[in-house]
């Protein structure tokens, strides 16, 4: 027993060994491509789909990253990174405006598609310029603020709610919409929800998973739906992979569907195809 223990512990210096070259290896590749105006940087288009009529007005834009050298990465792997070298704040940017770039073509081809949803950062959202730049930009595509969705982790909230609460009021004012992302994950979800007028409330993926398997947890879910109906905030299921899952969100009171049983994230063309052409 003692040597399988010590071929695992060599086996275990090894991959972190490993795992600290290809973090370096990454580092490097972000950084350049940041220098080389963001190559190698995709949005991938993933539709949220009405739970009633079935149709896709909006989509969630995910951030992919790829290089010859590494191939694709997962964000779960460089949002980390890009966060702790604050390069999240330009990468950011570049998302928000390659979002609306797209939104603005994607409604010349169909007027009823209506918003895309981005992710950000509480970085981003503490840059002193990050309203004035999130208006500047809708005002370079001439779009309303209801193309735009900002999707805010519960998780990240560092700053005084106060602040939050009063920057979302403005961007409510200007019809940009805000979503609470991962609801259901962090330990101060309620008191989120009570503090920060959101307009979408997204129930983590795995909650929705969970609510599956466990037909005892459903009263939690009852309970979600109700809060959600009274403070007039829609409620987006993620990850709805299965039929099941669909009609068990569905029943509950979710108006909007996200997960793999409607699609994967798709590059842009595959989902303007698909979404927007609808050939
Ligand atoms: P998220 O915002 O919670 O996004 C949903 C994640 O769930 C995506 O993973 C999506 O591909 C995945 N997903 C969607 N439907 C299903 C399903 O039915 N089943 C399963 N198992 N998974 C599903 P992805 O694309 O790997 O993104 C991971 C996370 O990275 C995102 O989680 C978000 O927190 C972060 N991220 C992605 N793009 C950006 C970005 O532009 N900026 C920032 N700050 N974070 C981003
Ligand atoms: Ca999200
Ligand atoms: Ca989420
Ligand atoms: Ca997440």
């Amino acid at each position: 027993a003692k040597e399988n223990n010590s071929r695992e512990l060599v086996y275990y210096t090894d991959d972190l060994y490993l795992q600290n070259i290809r973090q370096a290896q990454l580092r490097e590749a972000i950084k350049k491509s940041i220098r080389n105006h963001f190559e190698g940087f995709e949005l991938f288009y993933q539709p949220i789909v009405h739970s009633e009529e079935k149709i896709c007005e909006s989509a969630e834009a995910l951030l992919r990253f790829h290089t010859p050298e590494l191939g694709m990465v997962s964000p779960m792997d460089f949002i980390p990174i890009l966060e702790t070298s604050k390069d999240i704040i330009s990468v950011g940017a570049w998302v928000i405006e390659k979002a609306m770039e797209t939104v603005k073509e994607w409604q010349t081809i169909n007027p009823d598609f209506k918003q895309i949803h981005v992710n950000v950062s509480t970085i981003q959202f503490h840059v002193p310029g990050f309203k004035k730049f999130v208006f500047d930009t809708l005002k370079k595509y001439s779009l309303p603020g209801s193309a735009l969705v900002l999707e805010l982790t519960e998780s990240c909230r560092v700053k005084s709610t106060e602040e939050f609460a009063e920057l979302f009021e403005e961007f409510k004012r200007h019809g940009v919409m805000t979503a609470l992302d991962d609801f259901g994950t962090g330990y101060a979800s309620l008191i989120v929800l009570c503090d920060i007028p959101v307009d979408i409330l997204k129930l983590d993926l795995q909650l929705t998973q969970n609510f599956v398997k466990h037909p005892q947890h459903r009263a939690i879910l009852k309970l979600v739906a109700d809060l959600c109906k009274n403070g007039k905030i829609r409620l987006c299921a993620e990850g709805v992979e299965t039929e099941e899952s669909l009609s068990l969100m569905k029943n509950a009171g979710a108006d909007l569907i996200q997960g793999y049983f409607f699609s994967k994230p798709l590059p842009e063309a595959e989902f303007r195809k698909k979404y927007i052409e609808m050939t």
